[in-house]
């Protein structure tokens, strides 16, 4: 927990190096932990610049709606100045942001997407500065969870905190379908939950072979739930993030054209290699794109599903994959000149994709004089119990040879796929072990692939560490305990440990029940009303079968 971090730190931190926008929290002064702005009912203003941004008006309609849900504090009434302000804005929006700078420097020194939060105790002045409309959502975030909220009243710690991510590509890949895109409202709100822990980009993927073709009533629906999740991103300063896998068809594709079968890959895909096939692909797949405007990053998918065993496509990275990766890129290009292109090497470790020649592919855009303009890098699995996704140091160090800008796309859900909420710190340290095993200066990021709602801890883990990479697992593991459970967090932490499918204790099965029994009942109800607690419950009554 970061106040407790921050207890013994005194105005030593206050010099030159922290103004050079580094990553990471930086607390930069602390007096005193023992005062707090105690906030009761229409005392807080808001205060916004002439224009904001439509993330600081979201940002602040969600705080609101947190005091309101958690404290029963309203805001005070527009118009009115109220006991305490908060000041939310960037130098852009905010004249009051830009005189605020001026004695605080480290709001001019902010990296890309970074914040700064300030509580003045003595003028009961709260400031937030983002460098970004991002940045500003991650740092209501972080005082949401700075907050303390009681009954009728909140309590806001004395902070001087300037943070700024050490990765610029910090996504969320959501897949799983029924369970998430039957309930667009709520995913709606889970997007902007996640923005509120620094999250900057959602990625989604069209699944043509779920349609009979692009005109089918299905996919248009489809087409307007991925519409409606990223005005939501962008509202709230975020990125919209497209992943297609290369071969991908409708179901009712050309026969063909179709491919040889291979594992995992339905077998109306089309084989590239087939006359007219790729031109066919380009075609579906630029309908796509062109039907989801402002689309900032596009993914060039190989496998899982996709390939094609037939003798032309092997092996598949280069002889098939690529075959339609390069052309399409270059027509996304043309048509959005400003759309990052990843080439991403999933799967491609797998015997069956041609081993090792996945190699070749990094060598080519490694070396060659033709690397295609668009490309921005290599995604990469971060998987290391998926049989055929995982990585090892070898393969890592090509990737670090080859020296070219990285993502990771972490299998975040697969290892333990049960019900309830995952919780597992000894993978989640492999997984971080495994980030941190790329060159740091080639790492810019990611899409946790997220399967159900149950993945939301191992999210937040990821998220944080696109921040700060070396942020301990039981750190964040304390963050989400105190942002979801208030006044019960040590109790939620405990329970947490649990439930870990690390946590050998013999005992586990009683002790599950005995902790989940007591935050039963004294858990207010604001943490009970949260679709978490219930991920949590799941998981408890799974553990004590
Ligand atoms: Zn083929």
């Amino acid at each position: 927990m970061n106040i407790r971090i921050l207890i013994g730190l005194g105005l030593c931190l206050f010099s030159s190096h922290l103004l050079a926008a580094e990553t990471g929290d930086k607390v930069i002064a602390k007096t005193s932990t023992s005062e707090v702005l105690a906030i009761g009912n229409a005392e807080l203003a808001v205060v916004l610049g002439e224009k904001p941004s439509p993330a600081e008006k979201r940002a602040t309609e969600l705080l609101a709606e947190r005091l309101k849900d958690r404290a029963g504090v309203a805001l005070a009434a527009p118009g009115n100045e109220g006991a305490f302000r908060l000041v939310i804005g960037t130098l852009a929006t905010s004249d009051k942001i830009r005189t605020f700078s001026a004695t605080h420097k480290e709001v001019v020194a902010l990296g890309s997407d970074g914040y700064a939060i300030a509580v003045d105790l003595g003028k009961k002045e709260i400031h937030i500065a983002g460098q970004s409309a991002s940045g500003v959502v991650a740092g209501v975030g972080r005082l949401l969870r700075e907050m303390r909220y009681q009954n009728g009243r909140v309590e806001v710690p004395s902070l001087e905190i300037a943070e700024t991510p050490q990765m610029p590509n910090r996504g969320m890949y959501l897949w799983a379908r029924k369970e998430y895109f039957g309930k667009p409202d709520q995913v709606d709100r889970y997007v902007e939950e996640f923005a509120l822990w620094g999250c900057n980009g959602i990625g989604l993927w069209f699944e043509m072979g779920m349609f009979k073709n692009f005109d089918d009533p299905e996919a248009k629906k489809w087409l307007e739930i991925y519409r409606r999740l990223y005005a939501t991103a962008k509202r709230m300063g975020m990125k919209s993030g497209l992943l297609m896998v290369m071969n991908d068809a409708y179901n009712t594709s050309p026969v063909a054209m179709r491919i040889k079968p291979i594992i995992g890959c339905p077998n109306h895909y089309l084989c590239p290699n087939k006359p007219g096939s790729v031109e066919q692909m380009i075609a579906w797949q630029e309908e796509v794109f062109k039907a989801l405007p402002g689309i900032d990053i596009f993914n060039l998918f190989p496998a899982d599903p996709g390939g094609c065993s037939c003798a032309d496509c092997t092996p598949w990275p280069t002889h098939g994959y690529w075959r339609i990766a390069k052309p399409l890129a270059d027509r996304i290009h043309e048509i959005s000149p400003k759309t990052e292109i990843w080439v991403d090497t999933w799967h491609l470790n797998h015997s069956t994709f041609g081993g090792k020649d996945w190699k070749n592919l990094v060598a080519n855009l490694d070396w060659s004089k033709e690397r295609p303009k668009w490309f921005a890098g290599f995604e990469v699995g971060l998987a290391p119990h998926h049989g055929y996704a995982r990585m090892s140091a070898e393969d890592r160090k090509v990737y670090n040879e080859a020296k070219q800008p990285l993502t990771v796309f972490p299998d975040i859900s697969m290892w333990g796929n049960h019900p309830g909420m995952l919780v597992n710190k000894e993978y989640w340290k492999t997984l971080q072990a495994e980030l941190n095993d790329y060159s740091p200066e080639l790492m810019k990021g990611g899409w946790p692939y997220s399967e159900r709602w149950n993945t939301d801890i191992a999210s937040v883990m990821m998220l944080s560490w696109f921040w700060n990479s070396k942020k301990p697992v039981e750190t964040v593991l304390d963050e989400y305990a105190v942002g979801y459970f208030g006044p019960q967090a040590a109790a939620a932490r405990e329970l947490l440990d649990l439930l870990d499918d690390s946590n050998k204790d013999p005992q586990r099965k009683e002790k599950i029940r005995e902790k989940f029994a007591g935050l039963e009942g004294a858990l207010p109800e604001w943490v009970k009303r949260d679709w978490r607690w219930a991920e949590i419950a799941k998981s408890c009554r799974l553990r004590t079968r």
